[in-house]
C-alpha cells in the first residue's frame, strides 16, 4: 500500500482507521465511540471501552506464550543477566502489584517510581498499569529538588525506590537524595519500597520504609486481577520540562496509547512477536516508557532493559547483546552513536549483526554524517523519527511497515499516521511554503497516545500548547520546514528548552537552581552546540559581590560552587558546561533575557535584532569572557 493513502484515510477518517487498529488489542468491554471531539482540545479515544495496559503487555501473551523471553534485564554495571519469561514476568508483577496494594495503594492513586534501570522498576511500572495506579517515573538522575517538586505534584501515595544506580562501575547512592526530596516536598508519601541491591547502605525510616525483599516473601503466591479501566482514565504522568521552572505532568490514557503503541510497533517499527529490541534509552524518559516498557511487550517481543555505559568494558557491548539476543530492531539517540564513532571500528566487526534489521534514532536532530556513519557500519537502514514526551510516539518518521520509502538525509520523514502536521508562521500564523521556516504545529484532534493534559491543569494544557496562534493548533515549539516533497526537517526548539545528549532541560530550572547560590544575583542559561552532545547548557551570572571572581582562580572556584549546587538539586545531567560571570545581561527594554541572542554568540552568529536591547554593553561583556 502506498504511505500516502494510508495516512489519508487516517487523517480523513479516524474513526474507521483507528477503529480497525484498536482490533491489534484485548478490550474487556467494547469502546462505544472511537473518537469523541466534542471539546476541542480535549480528545477521548474509544470512549466507554474497557481495557488495560499490563494485561495487554504481559498477560496476553503470557497466555500465548508464556515460555518465551518477555524481559531481559542486562547490567554491565553489576554483571548480572537475567531473562524473565512472560509468564515470569507476569507473575513478578502480580507480586509487585500484591506489595502496592497492602502499601494502600489503589486505583488512581499515584505512585511514584524513582529508579535505576533494574527489571524492578518495570514490574512496578507494570503493576500500577495492572491495578490502575498512576504511575509516574522520574529519571534517576534527577536529583532532590526535582523530585520534591514532582513529589508535590503528583502527591504519590507510595514511592518505589532503591538503594543506588551505577554509572561506570561506580554507585550512584539514590536514598540520601529521595529521602532530602521527601523533607523538602510538602506532600509526604505514607510509604516508600525500597529495593535494595546491596550497592550501598540504605538506612531505613522507620513505618514509612519498607524492604521490598521481605515484602515479595509474603506474596510470593500472589494472583492479583487485571483492574480493568475505561479507556480514557490516565496511566501514567511523565514530567517534562518547558518555559517555565515548573515542570509539566504529561499525562496518557490507556486505550489510546496502548492502541497507538501496537501500530507504531506494526507499522514502524515493524516488530513481531518472538522477537527481540533493545532500546537503549532510560525508563525515566519517554522512549523508556513506550519502547522499553510497553510497546515491545504489547508486540509480543522481548526486550531488553540495559544498565550500563554504550563503552563498558567496551565499545563492542551493545553489538554483543544484538548478536547474543539476536535483537531485530534497536533503538538509540545520536548522541549515543557519536560516542561509539569516537571508538575504534573492530568492535562492532566482531559481532555477527546479521539479525538486525534497522537502527531507529530518536530525541534530537540527526546529523548526516554520524547518519551515514552507522549506517555503513551497520548496513541496516537508520530510521529516524522525531516526537515528544507530549505525543509519546513518533509524530515523524518513515512507516516502512506500510511502503518502503525511501529516508532523506537530515529529516526525520513525513508526518506518521493521524497527526495532522503543518507548518505555520511565527507571527502570523499563515501556513509556510514548502521550504520556508516556520512552527511546526499540529491540529487536533490529536492521535492517539498522545497527552491528555496537563496532571491536575486543564487550563495549563490548552494555553501553553494550544493558544500560541488565532486558529488552534498544537505546538510542538519546534522550529521546522517542510520541503516539496513533505518532507519534514526539524531546526531546534523555539523556546527555552534545550537538548543535551537527547536529555530535555528547561534553561528556566537550571536558572532557578544556580539562583540559589548565595553569591548570584541573576543568571541566564542558554544551550550552545556541541558536536558530541548535541547541545550543553552555558550559564552567564552576575554576582551579588563580584570580588570573589576577580582573580582566574575564584572564577574557577566559584564557577564549581555552582556546579555543585546544580548537581544537588537537579542532578548532573543538568549540570552546565560553563559558568560565567558578567555584571549585565542582555535584556529587552521591557526585562526579558534575550536568551536568544546570548545562545548566537556562544555559537560565534550574528547575535539578531537588537532594537529592544536595554543595554548594549551587555553583548560586549559575554563576547569578552567568551573570548577569555
Ligand atoms: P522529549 O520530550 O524529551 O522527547 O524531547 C522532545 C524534543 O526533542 C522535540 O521537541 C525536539 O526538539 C527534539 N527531538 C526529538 N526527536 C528529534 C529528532 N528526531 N530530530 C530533531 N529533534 C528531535
Amino acid at each position: 500500500m502506498k504511505y500516502a493513502d494510508f495516512y489519508q484515510q487516517s487523517v480523513n477518517d479516524p474513526q474507521t482507521f483507528w477503529g480497525n487498529e484498536a482490533k491489534a488489542i484485548d478490550w474487556q468491554q467494547p469502546y462505544s465511540q472511537v473518537l469523541d471531539y466534542s471539546k476541542p482540545p480535549f480528545t477521548k479515544w474509544f470512549v466507554g471501552g474497557k481495557t488495560n495496559l499490563c494485561h495487554n503487555a504481559v498477560d496476553r501473551w503470557a497466555a500465548k506464550q508464556g515460555d518465551k523471553p518477555a524481559l531481559i534485564a542486562i547490567s554491565t554495571e553489576t554483571n548480572s543477566e537475567k531473562v524473565y519469561s512472560f509468564a515470569e514476568l507476569q507473575t513478578e508483577v502480580m507480586r509487585m502489584a500484591a506489595i502496592m496494594q497492602a502499601l494502600g495503594v489503589g486505583r488512581g492513586d499515584r505512585v511514584l517510581i524513582y529508579m535505576p534501570m533494574i527489571a524492578e522498576a518495570a514490574f512496578a511500572m507494570l503493576a500500577c498499569a495492572r491495578i490502575g495506579a498512576i504511575h509516574s517515573v522520574v529519571f534517576g538522575g534527577f536529583a532532590s529538588n526535582s523530585l520534591a517538586t514532582r513529589i508535590d505534584d503528583a502527591k504519590p501515595t507510595l514511592i518505589v525506590s532503591a538503594d543506588a544506580g551505577s554509572r561506570g562501575g561506580k554507585s550512584v547512592p539514590y536514598k540520601p537524595l529521595l529521602d532530602e526530596a521527601i523533607n523538602l516536598a510538602q506532600h509526604k508519601p505514607a510509604h516508600v519500597l525500597m529495593v535494595n541491591r546491596g550497592l550501598v547502605d540504605m538506612p531505613m525510616v522507620p513505618t514509612r520504609d519498607v524492604d521490598y525483599a521481605s515484602m515479595r516473601e509474603q506474596h510470593m503466591q500472589a494472583n492479583v486481577p487485571v483492574t480493568w479501566l475505561e479507556s480514557n482514565e490516565p496511566s501514567y504522568i511523565l514530567y517534562t520540562s518547558g518555559t517555565t521552572g515548573k515542570p509539566k505532568g504529561v499525562q496518557r490514557d490507556v486505550g489510546g496509547y496502548a492502541v497507538a503503541l501496537a501500530a507504531s510497533m506494526k507499522y514502524i517499527y515493524c516488530g513481531n512477536p518472538g522477537e527481540t529490541y533493545f532500546s537503549t534509552s532510560d525508563i525515566g524518559w519517554v522512549v523508556g516508557h513506550s519502547y522499553i516498557v510497553y510497546g515491545p511487550l504489547i508486540a509480543g517481543m522481548a526486550t531488553i532493559m540495559y544498565e550500563g555505559l554504550p563503552i563498558r568494558p567496551d565499545a563492542g557491548i551493545w553489538w554483543s547483546i544484538v548478536e547474543k539476543y539476536k535483537v531485530t530492531r534497536m533503538f538509540s539517540a545520536p548522541t549515543a552513536v557519536r560516542v561509539l564513532k569516537k571508538q575504534p571500528p573492530e568492535f562492532m566487526k566482531k559481532y555477527d549483526l546479521s539479525s538486525l534489521k534497522a537502527l531507529y534514532l530518536a530525541g534530537e536532530p540527526l546529523d548526516e554524517p554520524t547518519s551515514q556513519w552507522i549506517a555503513s557500519e551497520l548496513g541496516v537502514p537508520i530510521i529516524d523519527n522525531y516526537w515528544q514526551t507530549e505525543t509519546g510516539w513518533p509524530i515523524l518518521s518513515i512507516a516502512k511497515g506500510v511502503e518502503d520509502k525511501p529516508t532523506r538525509l537530515g529529516s526525520p520523514g513525513v508526518p506518521m499516521f493521524g497527526y495532522k502536521v503543518k507548518v505555520l508562521n511565527e507571527s502570523t500564523g499563515a501556513e509556510c511554503e514548502p521550504n520556508e521556516k516556520g512552527v511546526v504545529v499540529i491540529d487536533g484532534p490529536l492521535p492517539p497516545g498522545c497527552m491528555q493534559t496537563v496532571y491536575g491543569d486543564d487550563e495549563r494544557f490548552v494555553k501553553t500548547y494550544w493558544a500560541n496562534f488565532k486558529e488552534p493548533a498544537y505546538s510542538t515549539f519546534d522550529w521546522g520546514i517542510r520541503d516539496a516533497d513533505g518532507y519534514y526537517f526539524i531546526l531546534g526548539r523555539t523556546d527555552d528548552v534545550i537538548n543535551v545528549a537527547g536529555h530535555r532541560l528547561g534553561t528556566r530550572e537550571i536558572e532557578e537552581s544556580i539562583s540559589s547560590h548565595p553569591n548570584v544575583s541573576e543568571v541566564a542559561v542558554v544551550g550552545v552546540e556541541d558536536k558530541l552532545k548535541g547541545q550543553v547548557a552555558v550559564a552567564f551570572a552576575i554576582l551579588k559581590n563580584p570580588e570573589p571572581a576577580s582573580t582566574p582562580e575564584g572564577r574557577k572556584a566559584l564557577e564549581a560552587e555552582v556546579m555543585a549546587v546544580v548537581d544537588k538539586q537537579l542532578g548532573a545531567v543538568a549540570r552546565p558546561a560553563r559558568v560565567h560571570f558578567v555584571s549585565l545581561l542582555p535584556k529587552t527594554r521591557s526585562g526579558k533575557l534575550l536568551r536568544r541572542s546570548i545562545q548566537a554568540l556562544c555559537e560565534g552568529r550574528d547575535p539578531g535584532d537588537l532594537t529592544t536591547i536595554e543595554d548594549p554593553a551587555s553583548l560586549q561583556q559575554i563576547k569578552s569572557v567568551l573570548g577569555a
